[in-house]
Formats: C-alpha cells, structure tokens, sequence
C-alpha cells in the first residue's frame, strides 16, 4: 500500500471519528484517565486490545513493545501501576512472536537498536534447542515461559502492592493459532501472581464472576511430556 492510500485512508477515519464524537464524549476524561488496566503487550500488529476491550480509549493504559517485555520499559508500567493506580497489569504474549523466534533463530547481525531490546530476554531462559518438526512447540513453550518471567518480574517489582490487594498481576497468551484448542483469538489465562498452577489460579477470587465450565475455557497451561527443556 502507497504512503498517500494510507494518509487518506487514517485522515478520513479520523474525520468520521470527529464527525460522531462531541465534547460531551470527552468530558469524562478531557483533565484525566482513568484505565483499569495496564497492558504490557507485543507490538505486533495482529495482537490489538479490541480483542479484550469494547473500548481502550480511558480503559487500558497500553504499553506495547517487541517480546512484551517490562525491562524495556519499565517507567511506563510502574507509571500504569503506581500513579494510575490500575488494578490489572495484564502481560499479554502470543502466536508466532517475531521477537521470541528472532532470539531462537540467533541474531548476530541485526540492527543494534533491535539487538538491544532483544538481548533483553536473554534472563528469561528461553530454549534454542528446536527441530524442524518441534519448532513450533518449542516457540509456544518459549512464549508461555516468556510470560511466567514478565509476571514474576513484576511480582518481586509490585510486591507490596499485590500483598495489599491492590494489584492483580495476570499473564496470558493471545493464541490466534488456536495451540491450546480453545478457539482462534482467545486470550488464555497462564499465570496470576506469579502462579502456574491452574487449578489453583481457578479457585483465585479474581475469577469468582467465572462460571466453573468457562474457567476451564479460558485458564490453562501449555505442557508436553514429549519435549524437555535443557
Ligand atoms: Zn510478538
């Protein structure tokens, strides 16, 4: 698509955006936001917050970066958590991350301000040991274990907080690849403070408006017997 499609395209879409809004829609937080949760999410294209929110706009304070990751930003999600006061910080991976299979594949001689955000993962312990055949497992493996090390590391940097119930830490995965079977496009719930166990994560009073049936929908964990990690 030519830049001059594209302008048009986002100068009209907005015009119709001002068209159907007035300043009554605005009043509400023309001096202030007020979201209820902060994002840390992939900035890949296919991963958007609609997916989870009717509307972002005053809702989700969004933080979006290659890998989900918080080291590489991490002033602007305490910004989300200490000064907005959000009750959710949800960490937010998925489906075929460009980022997770950059680091599997090796990296050498990519862009150094690239090379920098991805070295940022180095910590979290990912496998590079795959085959052609398990590639794929391996990657959502590397995902899930991606997003328990994002949830832990905001766990030792909200201890406080958590402890006095005023922040939920919830991990998930966004799988438009269906890998868990639970239908393309569901988020699902892989960690919550810090814990893995999803039984245990379905009795958390967090999901107390869940019906039992839907928990075991959208709270789950990827494991495989077949695949070790070194
Ligand atoms: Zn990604």
């Amino acid at each position: 698509m030519e830049p001059n499609k594209i302008v048009e395209e986002i100068v009209n879409r907005n015009n119709n955006y001002v068209k159907k809004h007035n300043e009554h829609y605005f009043a509400q937080h023309i001096a202030s936001q007020h979201p209820v949760i902060t994002l840390v999410s992939c900035s890949d294209s296919r991963v958007q917050p609609n997916v989870l929110i009717e509307n972002p706009i005053d809702n989700m304070f969004e933080i979006e970066n290659i890998g989900n990751q918080i080291s590489t930003c991490e002033g602007s999600v305490s910004y989300g958590v200490l000064y907005l006061k959000t009750p959710v910080l949800l960490i937010l991976g998925h489906s075929d991350c460009g980022a997770l299979k950059t680091f599997m594949k090796g990296y050498e001689n990519i862009e150094d301000s690239v090379k920098k955000e991805i070295d940022n993962l180095k910590p979290v312990g990912l496998s590079k040991e795959y085959t052609a055949e398990n590639f794929e497992e391996i990657l959502l493996l590397n995902a899930q274990k991606n997003i328990d090390y994002q949830v832990n590391f905001a766990v030792k940097t909200f201890k406080d907080i958590i402890q006095n119930e005023k922040l939920t830490v919830i991990g998930a995965y966004y799988d438009f690849k269906n890998e868990f079977g639970k239908g393309h496009g569901r988020m699902v719930i892989v960690n919550v403070n810090g814990e893995t166990n999803k039984n245990k994560i379905k009795g958390l009073p967090v999901f107390e408006h869940i019906s039992t049936e839907f928990k075991d929908v959208v709270i789950d964990r990827y494991s495989t017997k077949k695949i070790k990690f070194k």
